[in-house]
């Protein structure tokens, strides 16, 4: 179904810093990157939102019927510990702290990424590019840029012409910036850099005799820049120019600045119609830190093993509670409000179950059509998702009331209310539901209790071509029974 034809969606475009039309390049098609993370540490929650809000922009336009190409990456090399192209290497630096290979401290929490966005039901995305495995693009883009003027070689480093750059192009667009202002309030540089200015940027670093990540290039052994995998990356697979590209608040300086900084020197075309920053989310009023111990991890919210949380809550009670903010506000997470958003996430899980045995009669007083634009209203206007489960809740009301014999409702309408509050919880939100996922792990248990009980009293009579039976197809199923004192348990793979 294209409903994108009857559906106009409107986006804060943070480069015009308006609410503008969406019109992709091509009808029907969307380009979308989104800059991933960087793989030396576990993911945190604020990550999470922001790729969250980013899965519910992918899911909506699924849903309207856009074929999208969603590119996020994964940086496994070239993020220093400074924005400033100063300090380490991140995962270099975690290599050497664990003293192991920098591809394993990035595969083990590439793997924690992965299986932390799959609790909270991500839709993977549609290429996740590493960049690492693009060198040879972003080298490309470096001689390109080099040939047009824009960046300069020095002592085996290429860093890009900010004050060049700016004679002909503007940049801090994006973020508002002047470059005059940013010069006037840096320091000046220290006799030992190699920089013309204090705002050019690395391209390309040298890799100093220590340094394990590294590669060779025409200027001698090293490693790219981080500003320019995404825009060798986002060029490669999705054109010189593209649709959306999303982000955490923090990117949009100097990262995305300098994104479009490169693009615009290697190809003169702007690279990015609309750019889409998700905001942050806070702990207790807090900013979220390590140091301050104000910090807390997904798993940590799952078990409920942290002394900020009375209890633990499930990966949809938080996507819910987080969906619960438009994606442009800044969200403050605390124990509290995870218990309301529980309390209203069962509510509306409950008014799911008592739809399917609503009986239908005649037609009644809630204006099912009505309430499905305004849904679609809601998540037209810049995916206002506090606003679409505000109307949810409404039709929780009225389900409610249509239990009670209270009001009515005509069978036509209990299927399309049915079909656009699946639609939304589901398919938009992204939000499962729980309880039927724990009934049916409490089903599968039982019958392999009652499996295990067979298995037993096969066993008591001798007949062990059935008990092996039992147990050799439960292991064909990933079912492993164990043997032991207090009687057989069983895990499931
Ligand atoms: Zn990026």
């Amino acid at each position: 179904m294209q409903l994108f034809k009857s559906q106009v969606v409107r986006v804060t475009n943070s480069l015009s810093g308006k609410k503008e039309v969406f019109n992709p390049i091509k009808a029907g098609y969307i380009g979308m990157y989104v800059c991933g993370p960087t793989v030396y540490s576990n993911v945190h929650l604020g990550n999470c939102r922001t790729f969250m809000s980013f899965d519910m922009i992918y899911r909506y336009f699924k849903h309207l019927g856009f074929k999208v190409r969603y590119v996020r990456n994964i940086t496994d090399a070239g993020h220093l510990e400074n924005d400033a192209d100063e300090g380490e290497d991140k995962i270099a630096k975690k290599a050497k702290l664990e003293q192991i290979e920098p591809m394993e401290v990035v595969q083990r929490y590439t793997v924690d990424f992965h299986n932390t966005l799959q609790q909270f039901n991500f839709l993977p995305p549609s290429i996740e590019p590493t960049a690492t495995g693009h060198i040879i693009e972003q080298i490309e883009i470096i001689k390109d840029i080099l040939a047009k003027g824009f960046a300069y070689e020095v002592n085996g480093s290429v860093y890009f012409d900010v004050v060049k750059f700016n004679e002909t192009n503007e940049y801090g667009k994006l973020s508002g910036r002047k470059l005059e202002d940013m010069i006037a309030n840096t320091r000046a540089l220290a006799a030992q850099d190699e920089k013309k200015n204090p705002q050019d940027f690395a391209l390309w670093k040298k890799a100093e005799p220590q340094h394990i990540m590294r590669w060779p290039s025409p200027w001698g052994d090293g490693f790219p820049g981080w500003h320019l995998e995404c825009t060798a990356m986002s060029t490669k697979y999705l054109g010189e120019t593209f649709d959306i590209h999303g982000g955490g608040m923090d990117l949009k300086f100097p990262h995305h600045e300098c994104e479009i900084a490169q693009a615009e020197a290697s190809n003169q075309k702007s690279p990015v119609n609309y750019w889409l920053h998700a905001n942050m989310l806070t702990l207790n009023g807090k900013k979220m830190s390590k140091s301050t111990g104000n910090n807390l991890y997904p798993s940590e919210i799952f078990s409920g093993d942290n002394n900020l949380l009375s209890k633990p809550y499930s990966p949809a009670v938080v996507r819910f509670f987080m969906l619960q903010a438009h994606y442009t506000s800044i969200l403050d997470l605390s124990d509290d409000a995870l218990l309301a958003s529980e309390k209203g996430y069962s509510r509306l899980m409950e008014a799911l179950g008592n739809l399917e045995s609503l009986v239908a009669t005649k037609k009644g007083e809630f204006d099912i059509e009505a309430w499905r634009n305004n849904c679609y209203k809601a998540m037209n206007d810049d995916f206002n998702t506090p606003i679409l489960i505000s109307h949810l809740f409404e039709a929780v009301k009225h389900i409610n009331l249509i239990k009670e014999n209270k009001e009515r409702i005509s069978e036509s309408d209990k299927e399309l209310l049915q079909k656009t509050i699946h639609e939304f919880i589901f398919d938009v939100l992204g939000i499962e539901n729980q309880s039927a996922m724990e009934g049916d792990s409490n089903t599968l248990s039982g019958v392999v209790e009652l499996l295990i009980e067979l298995r037993n009293s096969a066993r008591i009579n001798k007949d062990f071509a059935t008990s092996d039976k039992i147990r050799d197809e439960l292991i064909a199923l990933g079912i492993q029974l164990k043997d032991g004192k207090e009687g057989t348990t069983f895990s499931i793979n």
